[in-house]
């Protein structure tokens, strides 16, 4: 259960303000987000909004709600069919690798499992039954293709998500492709009857063979799980217009209700300042960089540790600097498991009290990943300088191990820390030969003794009490 006086704040789209979230079901919360487009494996960049919305999902249970999370796979659109035209493999057997390797990458990159991953193409009646609702209503009309079209004139809410007047929009003018740009806005297709270069892709439906529009499938499976009107959606900034928009205007034109409380979106992944995405040819996907022998944890560390509404440029430096900050959070766990000093700091208490609420305020306000990254180093310092002055007693280590645990669990990078392991003997041999060239003052052979030793994965740190040492993987 959550405290009551909670503080969380988010940025919502819909209103550009920050506001209080207030679920609508005390204790709970409902969230759709869009998920992949299985046309081809997901990059980083998506992987970057996955992040996003993993971490909300874990700083609402930190805070402890109970998440209701429905995460969609759109496997039939535009780019789904058009993969499947040109390889010509049946769509369900062309997106079935990508649905597979997209949930082995949310695996290595330890993403919360969402409750449901509804597939579109499951989804086909719910769309169609949307669709013949929004004709009753007099919101769409057919064409004289037989496609069904949304009027948006109809809609006087429609530009309330993405700011822009209706009355500025081409009246009558249609477009059919599922994504375009703000200044092409027009009326939207939410059925698309077949045409030749559909292929076998299609369905016979009570409004005609056809197939979904890419808007129409996310309103239905959201409504469907989460009810007319739930509390986050999610996605990143490219799905604001025209997806969501459309979302909105669909849903609440068929309930009357309003849609969605929090629109929350987050900024691009970017290379070398340009959108990171696969028409640029711009990207690397999970695996790419696991192949290239990058850690899963420092993959997730760099895709979460920049607060969501700024853009960043992925580099191999940054994956580099990650990979460093791991190792210091880590290392410092390593510490406290070896920690057992007869006193104890007196200022232990109010460094641990003094991260848990600057931690906690900085994510409470809309997420602020970075300064509560910076918040939580600070700490690891100060308690690394008490842990080097022999101030830190057993107990006091496994509270702040504990409390590093806890922290973890939001960031997901740390895992726990094994008890003592045993060294192999060519490590032994060469730690041996690190201490005498070190008492020789030979830094040099020392220094590449320690490369050697970390080409094993071994990791040895010299501490104001000796030499550490852990393997790489724990
Ligand atoms: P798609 O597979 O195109 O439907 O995209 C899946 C998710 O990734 C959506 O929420 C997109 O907004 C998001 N996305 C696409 N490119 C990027 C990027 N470069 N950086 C961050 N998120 C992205
Ligand atoms: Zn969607």
């Amino acid at each position: 259960m959550q405290s009551l006086d909670h503080n969380i704040r988010f940025f919502n789209t819909l209103t550009r303000k920050k506001e209080k979230f207030i679920p609508i079901e005390q204790g709970k919360v409902k969230m759709y987000t869009c998920g992949l487009t299985v046309w081809d494996y997901g990059h980083i960049g998506n992987f970057r909004t996955f992040m996003f919305e993993d971490l909300l999902r874990r700083w609402l249970e930190f805070r402890g709600f109970e998440v209701t999370q429905i995460m969609n796979i759109t496997d039939v659109d535009d780019r789904t069919v058009a993969a499947s035209r040109k390889t010509g493999i049946l769509l369900k057997d062309c997106t079935k690798p990508y649905i597979d390797a997209f949930f082995e990458d949310l695996v290595t990159l330890n993403i919360e499992k969402a409750e449901h991953y509804p597939r579109a193409t499951a989804h086909v009646p719910e769309m169609v039954a949307l669709i013949e609702k929004l004709m009753q209503k007099g919101y769409a009309y057919v064409s004289e293709d037989k496609s069904i079209y949304y009027d948006i004139s109809k809609f006087t809410d429609y530009g309330k998500l993405s700011k822009f007047k209706i009355e500025d929009l081409q009246a009558g003018a249609r477009v059919k492709v599922d994504d375009y740009e703000k200044a092409e806005a027009r009326d939207f297709a939410l059925w698309k009857a077949w045409a030749p270069e559909d292929g076998d892709v299609y369905w016979e439906t009570p409004i005609g063979k056809g197939r979904p529009g890419w808007h129409i499938e996310c309103s239905a499976m959201s409504i469907k799980y989460l009810g007319e009107t739930f509390d986050i959606h999610t996605g990143g900034v490219d799905n604001m217009f025209p997806h969501h928009e459309n979302e909105i205007a669909q849903s609440e034109a068929a309930t009357g209700k309003k849609f969605v409380n929090y629109w929350l979106h987050s900024e691009h992944l970017l290379v070398e300042g340009k959108r990171m995405g696969k028409r640029f040819g711009n990207y690397y996907t999970v695996r790419d960089l696991t192949k290239l022998g990058h850690a899963p944890e420092a993959i997730r560390y760099l895709l979460l540790s920049t607060h969501y509404r700024q853009q960043f440029n992925f580099t191999f430096d940054g994956l580099q600097a990650a990979k460093n900050a791991i190792e210091r959070l880590r290392n410092f766990a390593y510490r406290l498991k070896d920690a057992n000093s007869a006193g104890n700091s007196p200022e232990l208490k109010a460094l641990m009290d003094r991260v848990k609420k600057e931690f906690g305020d900085a994510m409470d306000d809309d997420l602020n990943i970075n300064a509560a990254l910076a918040w939580l180093f600070e700490f690891v310092r100060e308690a690394n300088n008490l842990l080097d002055a022999n101030k830190v007693s057993k107990a006091a280590a496994e509270e702040l191990y504990s409390l590093m645990m806890k922290f973890d669990k939001l960031l997901g990078v740390i895992g726990e820390v094994g008890e003592e392991q045993k060294l192999p003997k060519e490590a032994e041999e060469l730690i041996r030969k690190r201490e005498e060239a070190r008492k020789a003052k030979n830094w040099k052979a020392a220094d590449e003794i320690r490369q050697q030793l970390r080409a094993m994965g071994i990791i040895i740190e010299d501490t104001p009490q000796g030499l550490k040492w852990r393997s790489e993987k724990n």
